[in-house]
């Protein structure tokens, strides 16, 4: 396994779509296995292929206290969606930041599982508003997307600030 490195905000990597993964085959099972290392030892509870550069549809996830719980998630697609929840959410991508954002609370997943089969899940509360994170990478969208623009400049203008110290 390998620790991938993780792009930031305002990459304009972080904004392309994904393309579905065709077949669940050992690079994807090896991007996986990345992943959630790179996810593990950042740390946070989710991460999305275009994080690390890959534009693939695929996303790991892992919201248990002792972090032995990872979920992923090959192609995901929301079906429903039901009521409003507003959480304070940070993103790997955007080091430092914790914003709220309003999303669904409630939610019906369809993915693939690591094994390449179908799965298809009635999620809430934080793991479904963390998948709605996720899912939003694949599409090239990111949390700060949903703040507005004066949050948004302030959030990059301390984040290239970061970076030149940093350097
Ligand atoms: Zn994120």
């Amino acid at each position: 396994m390998a620790i991938l490195s993780i792009l930031h905000y305002p990459d304009p990597r972080l904004r392309n779509k994904a393309t579905p993964v065709m077949q669940v085959d050992d690079t994807i099972r090896t991007l996986i296995d990345d992943m959630l290392e790179t996810m593990y030892q950042a740390p946070g509870i989710g991460l999305a292929a275009p994080q690390v550069n890959v534009s693939k549809r695929v996303i790991v996830i892992d919201i248990s206290e002792d972090r032995t719980s990872p979920l992923c998630l090959i192609n995901p697609e929301i079906v429903n969606r039901d009521g409003i929840e507003t959480m304070e959410e940070g993103c790997l991508s955007v080091p430092g930041i914790y914003e709220p954002v309003e999303r669904a609370r409630q939610i019906r997943v369809r993915a693939l599982g690591r094994n390449g089969k179908p799965l298809d899940m009635q999620v809430d509360d934080i793991l479904a508003i963390c998948i709605q994170h996720e899912i939003d990478h694949l599409d090239g969208k990111l949390f700060v997307d949903y703040l507005s623009e004066l949050k948004r400049q302030r959030i990059r203008k301390k984040l290239e600030k970061q970076r030149r110290q940093t350097l």
